[in-house]
């Protein structure tokens, strides 16, 4: 049996990172979900990524170069903020400083919260929570995020009915066990325009129904109590007055909301855009629920393998700003490893996938993946 390492710890809501299995408390029934737990590459994996950090003396987190970029990032942020509500006079500051502050806010989100609820920036438990109140003041709850990313999405990868992230009810088939609609066949030209509008529907909507209805799809989540409750409620107001209250002070509400549409418009297609061509793509594999509490088909690194692709494996600047997610392999299999440390890793797991007979999935360039999660929105719209 595969044991937890320090590299290769368990998410952060407390499922594991590889072969253990999980009670879904379910709304309509209890079901187990789990994998198979034989599996020699996965260990192997993980004695040799152990090594590369032990060989060059580095540690997984608390890298030097991560804290600068998320003093790089915050300010960004704020800088964009500041001069948009305070200073700006024309039109054109305006659009620059508005372009500037949708940036920053994806950047955010990509680059600091992610590794931050991961457990991932740093060992010291703080630091982690700090950052991952980054995703909190871009008006996404850190806590739910926990749930539905590290639960729900990490562990369950593509696994139909389980990952919310390939769910997005009846607006859109991404899978090919999801039911299909006739207006489908237009999913390829309508869904990327939606996609701007991914984080308004967070801000007003998405969030707030989880927590009313105490769930996600039929997954229950444990309610936000104390210092939960009290971080979930002192976001959205520290979000609502940053984005709304401050700035209505200041300006007319036609600009308030425009600029607000805008910057969302840039935060959601950067996610959007990101995390869908790791998965909703035509080179991962999609699974459905097995009945009868059967395991999954595949150990969990294996299924991690098929279900995830990486891109542009070389392009620094990319891999800079989306903090390492082109490298999305790397990142499901070791999502307690500050991403930094992704490029070094991604030739060692490609090595030992190529050895053990394991699919690894990676596009040349950003461009190949956005087209390639087009030419599968595509798809999964025409008839069967
Ligand atoms: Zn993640």
């Amino acid at each position: 049996m595969i044991v937890n390492t320090k590299l290769n710890p368990a998410p952060a809501s407390g499922n594991a990172s590889g072969n253990v299995e999980s009670n879904f408390s379910l709304a309509n029934r209890h079901l187990k979900v789990k994998y198979d737990r034989t599996d020699n590459f996965h260990q192997e994996l993980k004695r040799r990524v152990d090594e590369y950090f032990q060989t060059n003396g580095l540690s997984p987190k608390d890298a030097p170069q991560m804290y600068l970029k998320t003093l790089i990032i915050f300010t960004w942020f704020t800088l964009s903020w500041g001069l948009l509500v305070f200073a700006a006079q024309t039109w054109w500051q305006v659009a620059i400083l508005c372009f500037s502050l949708g940036m920053a806010m994806a950047g955010i989100g990509l680059s600091i919260q992610h590794d931050g609820n991961h457990k991932s920036y740093s060992d010291n438990t703080i630091l982690n929570q700090v950052c991952g109140f980054g995703a909190d003041i871009l008006g996404v709850s850190s806590y739910l995020w926990k749930q539905q990313h590290n639960l729900l999405h990490h562990s369950y990868t593509n696994v139909c009915g389980v990952d919310h992230d390939i769910n997005m009810g009846a607006l859109c088939r991404l899978a090919p066990q999801q039911k299909r609609y006739w207006f489908h066949r237009f999913q390829h030209i309508y869904l990327p325009i939606l996609y701007s509008l991914l984080v308004v529907a967070w801000h007003f909507y998405r969030d707030f129904k989880d927590l009313l209805l105490g769930s996600i799809g039929e997954y229950k989540i444990p309610r936000p109590q104390g210092k939960d409750l009290f971080l979930v409620i002192f976001g959205k107001l520290l979000f609502f007055t940053l984005a709304f209250v401050i700035p209505l002070w200041l300006h007319p509400a036609w600009q308030v909301i425009s600029v607000y549409l805008g910057a969302s418009a840039i935060t959601g297609l950067w996610l959007s855009f990101v995390f869908q061509t790791a998965h909703c793509m035509p080179e991962a594999e999609f699974v459905s629920l097995p009945e009868d509490a059967q395991p999954l088909a595949n150990t969990w690194a294996v299924h991690q393998l098929e279900t995830t692709v990486d891109f542009a494996p070389h392009n620094a600047l990319l891999t800079w700003y989306i903090g390492g997610l082109n490298y999305q392999v790397e990142h499901h299999l070791f999502p307690g490893i500050c991403h930094v440390h992704y490029p070094a890793i991604a030739p060692i797991v490609q090595a030992t996938c190529a050895e053990y007979g394991v699919k690894y999935n990676v596009l040349p360039s950003f461009t190949a993946a956005i087209k390639s999660h087009i030419h599968w929105l595509w798809l999964m719209g025409q008839e069967a």
